[in-house]
């Protein structure tokens, strides 16, 4: 069996998980009628402290209804230039919102107010573009797993009560931010007017994500839900999984972060250029292929050839992600893999 690093979107629902699903209550959701849904969507917005909650089918999709509520069409979102809403989201809120976006750069993508302070242009008047929110993503993705400090959120938050601007979180992983800060989701959730979660990802639901807020704007989002083409009937099914996870997989993904930083400590002793292993924070682990004469994608084909399946993110980024279908045998085997595919 491969050992599968691409993401912490692969893994399989548990034997626990598939029986929560089979066994949930459930009715039509256009019609407001399934119990577990709803009763995932409150949970969620308690959690964080929001009125309410919105189940969505993807990560993107919940974020782009927030941003469709935050931003209107000819006006700007700012956010760093690697994030997920920037660059892997295929241009969503252009496409669906007419929005533009602006970025600002950040070594492994963790915030400072300033920089998006610095770039923010509210009430541009008639010849430029007004921004009117920012995005936040904790943790980063391609910034490799990064925890948002709660300082500068806490100064963002300042700074964009100053200026009249909204802000996003895109918390796709705020479980790992969570775990490894030891920050509650209330406080992470508190400096922000929107905030999408996924169960997909390190909880390890099969489907889920959900975007959080106020009253108001989750009705106004349910119907941009709709015309999207997401009303859904059933979905206490997904839901049901979504609870299972919350009620057993974020406390364990402390081992997810343990067995990450063991990668990357690993991959550092073959060369310490590859990787800082103090910049692990969480449970993705990047590599800067910079210093050797093979590509990312060259790297990924050596290590699939003896079972070992990991991202080409960029010509010379590779990237491992640990999850819950990963244990300690299976470490010691990626280990041994990826000394091979690096030292050949
Ligand atoms: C995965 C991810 C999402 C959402 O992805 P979907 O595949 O659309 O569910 C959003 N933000 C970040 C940072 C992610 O990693």
């Amino acid at each position: 069996m491969a050992i599968d690093l691409r993401s912490d979107t692969v893994t399989q629902p548990s034997p626990g998980m598939r029986d929560a699903i089979a066994h949930a209550p459930v009715g039509d959701d256009v019609y407001g009628d399934d119990p577990t849904v709803n009763s995932l969507e409150e949970r969620l917005a308690q959690m964080f402290g929001k009125e309410a909650g919105l189940f969505s089918p993807t990560g993107s999709l919940a974020n782009q209804l927030a941003i469709r509520l935050l931003v209107a069409p000819g006006e700007e979102l700012i956010a760093e230039t690697n994030s997920h809403i920037v660059r892997a989201e295929l241009g969503a809120a252009a496409t669906f919102s007419g929005v533009t976006t602006r970025t600002w750069p950040a070594k492994h993508g963790l915030l400072k107010a300033s920089d998006a302070l610095e770039i923010a242009r509210p009430d541009s008047g008639p010849y430029l573009v007004s921004t009117t929110a920012i995005a936040v993503e904790n943790t980063h993705n391609f910034g490799g797993g990064t925890v948002q400090p709660l300082v500068e959120m806490r100064e963002l938050r300042k700074g964009a009560d100053e200026m009249g601007l909204s802000l996003h979180l895109d918390g796709a992983r705020i479980w790992n931010a969570h775990i490894a800060s030891g920050v509650s989701f209330l406080d992470y959730g508190k400096y922000f007017d929107t905030i999408s979660v996924c169960l997909s990802k390190g909880l390890g639901a099969p489907v889920g994500s959900l975007m959080l807020s106020t009253k108001e704007r989750v009705a106004k989002a349910r119907v941009w839900r709709k015309r999207y083409g997401a009303g859904m009937r059933q979905i206490g099914l997904l839901a049901a999984a979504g609870h299972y996870a919350l009620d057993h997989n974020i406390a364990r993904l402390a081992d997810d972060h343990r067995r990450a930083r063991e990668l990357a400590s690993a991959i550092a002793a073959i060369d310490s250029s590859l990787i800082e292993v103090s910049g692990v924070q969480t449970n993705i682990v990047g590599l800067d292929l910079t210093s050797l004469p093979i590509s990312a994608s060259e790297l990924s084909v050596r290590c699939r050839e003896n079972g070992l399946w990991i991202s080409a993110l960029g010509p010379k980024y590779a990237r491992l992600v640990t999850h819950m279908d990963f244990d300690d045998s299976q470490l010691a085997q990626a280990k041994e893999i990826l000394k091979k595919a690096l030292v050949a």
